[in-house]
């Protein structure tokens, strides 16, 4: 489990999770980023619907 860095609730890290895998926070709905796996740590995604370089 990590902590939602927007809203503080659990949100459960599967064990295949790596980093840099974006995941929703089931309580308040963020896109959330997977930053390290020891301990879970996740970050508030960047905005989805951008154009990454393209
Ligand atoms: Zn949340």
């Amino acid at each position: 489990m990590a902590a939602c860095p927007v809203c503080d609730a659990e949100v459960e890290i599967a064990a295949d999770t790596v980093v840099g895998e974006l995941m929703s926070c089931d309580d308040c709905g963020c896109e959330l980023e997977v930053t390290a796996l020891d301990p879970a740590t996740l970050a508030e995604a960047p905005e989805a619907g951008e154009d990454w370089g393209q």
